[in-house]
């Protein structure tokens, strides 16, 4: 058995000669391509607006500066995520405040930032960024109810999540990034996730006004549109208004993501056949706690993760077979930066406890039933003698 690692792309002969086609044009960037796939990927998540990036983080940062965030502002994390879903309030001044995870559902728990909101005078807080964690959609619509009450905005952290949905109180189906109910939701096309362009990322809105700002701030914060020039001074004038970077992808890469777009949905029903298998390999045994999927949602699945007692010891049983699962994630206040800044270890307990038992089992749409009837093996005989 070749090595398994936990997430891996897929990449076919027809995304290939997407990459070559464009490498045989006229335009390597800021050419047809981007268009192309942000009007593809906003008609896919059901957004009216969404604005191509070189990667998730930078789709992060430039949310955050399209909702002025700056120094002293407060915004609420889920510390269960990646360290880029905080970072990005880190780079504009802001300050983070995290709020623990439901211990079923492993995303922001909606008890506990209606507990944190209502300890603080109103005004306190600026904005939350709830993760869907391992591609389990959150509930938008309360999460949208809780802001407005408060007056925050909601930066979606949906990196594990293009496809998935979940039914509103009217029984409607919601998309995630859809723009209905979260002001931007940020996607990452890293090669472990559900499509890629090597690196890239996404943002998707329904307002306008935030969407022109993610264009300015995108490319240095200069325009050339006729219609916003401040003076005219002539055809070659380029106006840079605000702050911005250069956050823009290739058009090799957006043909990349175009391509594997068309397959984002059969990579989903992939993920989800593995899940069943998983869940069912595992649920003959009662030493491994399997994911929770509520009625009325769409998990996507970037992720499969198991909890179980001795997570060190499986997880270094699993490499010596050449099995490389991982663990998502070192809650993100106990990292030595955010202590730092005054979290503490305690502060988030039903986090911390995930992550003494969690372990992420290799899942991608290529993984073979031998592959996972292997890994299912060797996972069953550990337990089994501890
Ligand atoms: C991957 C990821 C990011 C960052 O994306 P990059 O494209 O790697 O910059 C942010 N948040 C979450 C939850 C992620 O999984």
């Amino acid at each position: 058995m070749k090595p398994i690692s936990y997430g891996r792309q897929h990449i076919t002969e027809e995304d290939i000669q997407a990459v070559v086609d464009v490498l045989r044009s006229d335009y390597l960037t800021q050419g047809p391509q981007i268009d192309q796939f942000e009007k593809a990927f906003a008609a896919y998540v059901g957004a009216k607006y969404a604005v191509a990036v070189n990667n998730g983080t930078a789709a992060l940062h430039l949310s955050a500066l399209a909702l002025q965030v700056k120094t002293g502002d407060k915004v609420i994390v889920t510390p269960l995520t990646f360290a880029a879903s905080a970072n990005c309030i880190r780079y504009c001044g802001g300050e983070v405040v995290f709020c623990d995870i439901n211990a079923d559902t492993y995303l922001m728990d909606l008890e506990k930032l209606r507990a944190l909101l209502s300890t603080y005078p109103k005004g306190t807080f600026k904005g939350i960024i709830p993760v869907d964690f391992a591609g389990y959609p959150i509930q938008a619509e309360a999460f949208r109810e809780i802001a407005d009450s408060y007056g925050l905005w909601i930066i979606e952290d949906a990196c594990h999540a293009p496809g998935a949905y979940f039914l509103n109180s009217k029984g409607q189906k919601q998309e995630t990034g859809n723009g209905v109910y979260s002001d931007l939701t940020v996607f990452s096309f890293h090669p472990v996730k559900h499509i890629t362009t090597g690196e890239g990322g996404m943002v998707t809105t329904n307002d306008p006004l935030l969407y022109e700002r993610l264009l300015l701030y995108r490319t240095h914060g200069i325009t050339k549109d006729p219609q916003k020039l401040m003076r005219q001074e002539g055809g070659w004038y380029m106006e840079m208004q605000e702050l911005g970077y250069n956050y823009r992808i290739t058009d090799f890469q957006a043909a990349l993501g175009y391509s594997q777009l068309k397959r984002a949905d059969s990579g989903v029903e992939r993920r989800r056949r593995l899940i069943e298998r998983y869940n069912s390999a595992f649920s003959r045994t009662d030493k491994i706690k399997t994911p929770v999927e509520e009625k009325g949602i769409c998990h996507v699945y970037h992720l499969y993760v198991i909890q179980v007692e001795d997570r060190l010891g499986l997880y270094n049983y699993l490499r010596e077979h050449q099995i490389f699962a991982q663990v998502h994630y070192v809650p993100l206040h106990t990292m030595p930066y955010y202590l730092e800044r005054g979290n503490k270890v305690g502060d988030c307990p039903v986090v911390e406890e995930y992550y003494k038992h969690c372990l992420s089992l290799p899942l991608f749409p290529t993984l073979t039933d031998e592959e996972q009837n292997y890994i299912i093996d060797k996972v069953l005989s550990f337990v089994g003698k501890s």
